[in-house]
């Protein structure tokens, strides 16, 4: 079955071929650890969870790197104003690394309540300075760079098609008006590779580099990491729809510039979640993180459904009410599914039905419908319908593995393999844990470790 995304480079659906057969290398920018992430970010997480989950479905080995970032992104988002990590730090009274550190921990935490699979690797901007200053010299060395008194900039004229993943030509493209002009700089799309520490005083968050003591710029950490993490190029790269002006089209140029070749062959972005069909942001005071949806009574996992109800590349309103409609809904599927029998066989054409839905370009809410068919359907047995939105659950993510397992009935043996498991895992005698995870899928059932700890359900 054909698998389709959008990609905003060539503006059209395309079919999928990765680069290497069966395994595909993904790249989704990542959090800016200064705030709780709120739920408007967590879209775009969900979205790029979603995606990594369809590949998989489809059968691919998914290799996703997401980075953290940690310094160099500025409040105006191109190279002016303060760096967020910093304002956070006095904001909050402690120092930059314990911000990030905080933020960070919060942002896997969340990730694990949404359900979001933990990416292969999640490498911090910090933990990789050396990368980007390398990174940095080749493009000098390549004759991209010039220098002013307050950085290293790309001068991006340099490049023939910068900023062609927008569309937008360099003569139409000006600063915005939050960003204040910056008279050094050649273009008004350049952009910082390297900052300055101001020359009156110590950064936190501060290295010594060929050019002067400094700080990152905000788009090279990307570049440098994804390389370093994986092929270049790469398959696909996310991000939300904000990223394609200014942040992707630098990513691109400064892997172009360096290496002569595409960073990725596909991008995908995602639209907003807005409130009021306006943007969710802090100063207008709409904006909301799982502890305030928690503080409603939703729980996090409704929100992943509410998510299910738009196509990635909509965007998505967000309001107390249709959070409210997705509880029921959410809740109606749990207490249905709950009164199903064991998991037995499961039906294919049910399978192929969602699969085709998803494999054109994530249509999630088309997939959600047949899973709504799946349910009310009376011809086929609930032992079947149970076994087979287990399936389809793989990819919508809402651990309805959990419920389904509640009515399995353990035998005797395996409960008590399990508990010798748990114990082994105590100890931290992962020998042992291994050789009972064998053991007891030799039994028939599969075992998975998770935050809650072990789970179990039927191998099929
Ligand atoms: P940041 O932490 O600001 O670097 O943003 C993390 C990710 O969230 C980026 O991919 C943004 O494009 C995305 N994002 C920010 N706000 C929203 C929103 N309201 N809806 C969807 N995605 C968003
Ligand atoms: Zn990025």
């Amino acid at each position: 079955m054909t698998l389709q995304f959008f990609n905003t480079l060539s503006k059209k659906k395309e079919e999928f071929t990765p680069i290497n057969t069966g395994k595909v290398g993904m790249y989704s920018c990542g959090p800016t650890v200064y705030q709780a992430a709120s739920i408007g970010n967590f879209r775009s997480f969900i979205f790029s969870d979603l995606l990594r989950r369809v590949l998989e479905f489809n059968g691919y080995e998914v290799k996703q790197v997401m980075n953290i970032t940690d310094v160099g992104h500025l409040v105006g988002d191109g190279d002016t104003g303060e760096d967020k990590m910093i304002k956070a730090m006095r904001q909050e009274g402690k120092s930059a690394w314990d911000v990030a550190e905080f933020y960070t921990e919060l942002f896997i935490h969340d990730m694990e309540l949404l359900n979001i699979k933990r990416p292969t690797v999640l490498p911090k901007a910090t933990a990789h300075i050396d990368d980007q200053i390398e990174l940095t010299k080749t493009l000098e060395e390549k004759g991209f760079t010039y220098t002013t008194s307050d950085g290293v900039y790309f001068d991006t004229s340099k490049l023939a098609d910068y900023g062609k993943l927008s569309g937008q030509k360099l003569s139409e493209k000006e600063e915005g008006a939050r960003v204040e002009k910056n008279p050094e700089k050649k273009n008004p799309t350049d952009f910082a590779l390297w900052k300055f520490s101001p020359k009156d005083g110590k950064r936190e968050m501060e290295w010594d580099s060929p050019w002067g003591i400094g700080f990152p710029g905000w788009a090279i950490e990307c570049s440098a990491m994804s390389e370093k993490y994986l092929d270049s190029p790469f398959d696909i790269h996310t991000g939300g729809e904000d990223h394609i002006p200014v942040h992707h089209a630098n990513e691109m140029a400064q892997t172009e510039a360096a290496r002569g070749h595409e960073l990725a062959n596909y991008w995908m972005h995602n639209a907003f979640l807005t409130v009021q069909g306006g943007k969710m942001s802090k100063s207008l005071g709409n904006t909301y993180t799982l502890e305030d949806l928690a503080e409603k009574g939703f729980e996090p996992l409704v929100f992943r459904y509410f998510l299910l109800g738009a196509q990635y590349r909509q965007p998505q309103n967000f309001t107390w009410e249709a959070l409210g409609a997705a509880q029921n809904a959410l809740h109606n599927l749990e207490d249905i599914v709950r009164a199903w029998d064991r998991p037995g066989e499961v039906n294919k054409e049910v399978i192929n039905k969602f699969k085709t839905q998803v494999n054109d370009d994530l249509n999630l809410p088309a997939a959600l419908a047949e899973v709504w068919n799946l349910v009310g359907n009376e011809e086929l047995e609930s032992s079947v319908k149970a076994a087979t939105i287990l399936e389809l659950d793989d990819v919508l993510g809402l651990k309805l593995d959990d419920i389904v397992a509640k009515s399995l009935l353990l035998p005797q043996v395996v409960e008590k393999m399990l508990k010798d498991r748990e114990l082994a895992r105590i100890e931290k005698d992962f020998e042992e844990s291994d050789r009972l995870r064998e053991e007891i899928k030799a039994s028939g059932y599969l075992v998975e470790d998770t935050a809650e700890g072990q789970k179990v359900r039927e191998a099929r």
